[in-house]
């Protein structure tokens, strides 16, 4: 008999994108003629730019002949990738890591999901509320939650997010051996500032713990003096892993390009107490499991590093946090208290109301759709997430609408 991995049975069904569906097909069953803006979507809406492009048709056309054909390429990344990123994301900005600390995958999705692996099955993990649910359904999928409870996985340590705390959480008085942090934050769009950060880093080299630094939306930090690595922390390399994606910075959600830094100098212990390098383990269980990333996908990624590529990110990242602004502005000036939106995509909201009822007047109202709160975790509950992921045109036109709805609402 092939028995289950029972810890799957404990896994809450997430109802939150197709509840969202419904909702929208049932508005639109309803009333056929208006035209619907989505402003809840965490993916991006503009084509990848052009030097990528110009990269990956190079390296296509490379593909179509014997003498420069590639096959399987080293599973941690093409040296040119490797040596690209250490150089233009850390060493030009002071941070000494190195190409061999870089290991290149598919997604941050699945490095923040595999990391966990890693870990003994009892590890303490921290995970934020509201947060982005990769890092609590693949702990739960290792046997680290004794069951659902109240709205949350009995055994993880939740570090909630509030207007109390600014959206930052400071570190637990339990005692955790893994912490998830990420800022720029999804969903709250909040950042973090060094000091704040500070104590994570300090509670960490304390405690032997390791922190899973998720910035996935670095390049939407508008402030020289905000860390755009959790490296810029004097004594993070032994404690800390990085993830980064080249999805929402150079958007290529659809392409598939990302990579995770482990320093050299970060450890893990085993039971006796005895040190071991993390950075053997990744390499180890990367090379096991995974293939690379395409050639092509590979070329195209490097090429956000050309003079070109630089100038056509930061275009992208410009568009998007101008949508953002718009949103922040209309929303405060309508009366909700906001954050996010500065440094990040999102913009988090405070309702008044429940999530879902913000969502049914935002839908109802002014045909438009936000992600409700609620769906990120129990502190996302009287929230809703407005994401700045669209075209300009409508996110004017949405701005108007919901203006409209919440002033005579
Ligand atoms: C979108 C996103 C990622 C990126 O995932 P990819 O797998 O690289 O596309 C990672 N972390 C967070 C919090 C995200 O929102």
């Amino acid at each position: 008999m092939i028995v289950m991995n029972e810890n799957y049975l404990q896994l809450q069904a997430s109802y939150l994108f197709s509840d969202i569906a419904k909702r929208v097909t049932a508005f639109q069953d309803n009333n056929p003629d208006r035209d619907v803006i989505r402003l809840g979507i965490g993916d991006v809406t503009r084509a990848l730019p052009a030097a990528c492009i110009a990269a990956l048709h190079a390296a296509v056309d490379e593909m179509a002949e014997d003498a420069s054909f590639r096959g399987y390429g080293p599973e941690l990344g093409y040296d040119f990738l490797r040596q690209a990123v250490a150089e233009h994301d850390f060493q030009a900005r002071g941070i000494d890591i190195a190409a061999d600390e870089v290991f290149i995958s598919d997604g941050a999705k699945c490095d923040s999901g595999n990391f966990q692996e890693l870990f003994a099955p009892d590890t303490r993990i921290a995970v934020p509320d509201p947060v982005y649910p990769v890092y609590v359904d693949t702990n739960v999928m290792a046997g680290r939650s004794t069951g659902w409870q109240d709205g949350r996985y009995q055994g993880l340590v939740y570090l909630e997010s509030t207007q109390a705390n600014n959206y930052i959480p400071a570190p637990p008085k339990d005692k955790v051996d893994a912490i998830y942090l990420c800022f720029p934050n999804n969903p709250t769009g909040s950042m973090v500032t060094k000091d704040q950060l500070r104590p994570w880093v300090d509670y960490a080299r304390e405690h032997q713990a390791l922190i899973l630094y998720d910035a996935a939306y670095v390049e939407f930090i508008r402030d020289a003096s905000l860390p755009q690595s959790i490296y810029e922390l004097e004594g993070a390399k032994e404690v800390a892993v990085e993830f980064r994606s080249f999805s929402k910075t150079a958007g290529f959600t659809g392409t598939r390009c990302a990579y995770t830094i482990v320093p050299r100098q970060c450890q893990v212990y085993d039971s006796q107490g005895t040190a071991h390098p993390l950075h053997g383990l990744w390499d180890r269980r990367q090379s096991t499991k995974f293939n690379g990333v395409s050639y092509p996908v590979q070329r195209a990624a490097e090429a956000v590093y050309s003079p070109d590529g630089k100038r056509q990110v930061r275009e992208l990242s410009d568009y998007y946090m101008a949508n953002a602004a718009l949103i922040r502005q209309t929303m405060s000036g309508l009366g909700y208290a906001c954050v996010g939106g500065e440094h990040a995509p999102y913009v988090w909201i405070k309702a008044n109301t429940d999530s879902w009822q913000f969502f049914d007047l935002l839908l109802n109202k002014a045909g438009v759709v936000c992600t409700p709160g609620a769906g990120f975790g129990k502190c996302g509950e009287g929230y809703a997430r407005i994401s700045a992921f669209n075209s300009r045109q409508n996110v004017e036109t949405a701005l108007e609408r919901v203006g409209a709805a919440l002033s005579s609402a």
